[in-house]
């Protein structure tokens, strides 16, 4: 059984979105896309509620939760292809609980019935019943002889100021929702763009064959306006900008996520639970430290690349060039100018300088 911990002394914005980021990908080997029909019958999971819309199925322990997975999945496909050009293809989101194990028999089930990708997830009240267990365990490690009233007392005002002064203006449902877009961003990327991708149990890639800034950039343009205005509001924190890379380093870096996670192997006391990946102790706090920027600055390079390009669509023929196995430096030299962007990685990086400080609020 893993753990999925928070860790214990990151800021509570940072722990935030590094929470929202914990969940890793998880996708199946691509099948005939097939017109979307009832939900295929899951073997083990046949207690579990699913709701089939064009987007594909979507399971979890009752209707309006289901639906809800459903409702999140049309928000991220009608974003996607505002921002990328390609329909969604369509998926499937199984909130199955931290308890059972999403099988091959029942990823077979899906992709027979035509996933196209499958996402194991964990509800809301999941995620929230880990916090709680999480903070109370670090309460008892840290007060050994604190009486179970003082422990409890302790864990809810600590929950209760993680909300106010988090995310999302301290709607952790919100959160919840948005980090599920986020995910499905990373889905719907892979595979309007990469479908004949080699698929293997264990992606040696963070998010897929792309590169991981532009993976990331699909996640974070899914994300609901309450996610999307903390990462704006990261970035003028005083000396937010000594974090951010120049961007020829940021569009060749790889996901500090995915550096944590190897790191997270090592510390693990179990295999990932249904492709969800829990991390704790150490491993967690390093990501926690270093994941947020990588989201923080695809947000600002996404809204630059926006506002110079003038069309949220500019992400589109970046992914195709890219899918076709060419890099930024290229694409900007042959199509950048027809973008309003400069021809070079150097001088987009002194554009995005200039419009992010004059982007500054006052
Ligand atoms: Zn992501």
């Amino acid at each position: 059984m893993s753990r999925r911990l928070l860790p214990d002394v990151v800021p509570a914005r940072a722990r935030a979105l590094a929470f929202a980021a914990l969940t890793l990908v998880s996708w199946s080997p691509v099948g005939a896309a097939a017109p979307n029909g009832p939900c295929p019958a899951l073997p083990g999971l046949a207690d579990l509620a699913c709701v089939a819309r064009d987007e594909g199925w979507f399971y979890a322990d009752d209707a309006a939760s289901a639906a809800r997975l459903a409702d999140d999945a049309r928000i991220a496909a009608d974003t996607f292809v505002r921002h990328f050009e390609r329909t969604a293809p369509p998926g499937a989101v199984v909130a199955a609980g931290t308890g059972r194990h999403l099988d091959d028999d029942a990823r077979t089930a899906m992709r027979d019935a035509g996933a196209r990708w499958v996402l194991p997830w964990l509800d809301a009240s999941e995620r929230a019943t880990l916090r709680r267990d999480a903070i109370e365990r670090q309460l008892r490690a840290r007060l050994p002889d604190a009486e179970d009233a003082r422990i409890r007392s302790l864990r809810e005002a600590a929950l209760a100021q993680a909300a106010n002064t988090s995310d999302a203006g301290g709607d952790g449902a919100d959160t919840d929702r948005s980090a599920l877009r986020h995910e499905i961003g990373h889905m719907l990327l892979i595979d309007a763009f990469w479908p004949d991708r080699a698929v293997s149990g264990a992606p040696a890639h963070y998010g897929g064959p792309g590169p991981d800034w532009l993976d990331e950039t699909a996640g974070v343009l899914m994300e609901s306006e309450a996610m999307t205005a903390v990462r704006r509001r990261l970035l003028y924190d005083d000396g937010a900008m000594s974090q951010l890379r120049p961007l020829d380093e940021f569009f060749a870096m790889p996901h500090p996520l995915m550096a944590g996670l190897v790191a997270a192997r090592a510390e693990a006391d179990g295999p990932p639970h249904a492709g969800i990946r829990v991390v704790s102790g150490d491993a967690g706090r390093r990501m926690a430290d270093q994941a947020p920027w990588f989201y923080v600055q695809a947000r600002d390079v996404a809204d630059f690349l926006i506002a110079r390009a003038g069309t949220p669509t500019v992400f589109a023929g970046i992914a195709r060039f890219v899918a076709g196995g060419g890099d930024i430096e290229d694409w900007l030299a042959l199509h950048g100018p027809d973008h309003g962007l400069p021809p070079t990685v150097a001088a987009l990086d002194a554009a995005w300088r200039a419009w992010h400080a004059a982007s500054a609020p006052h």
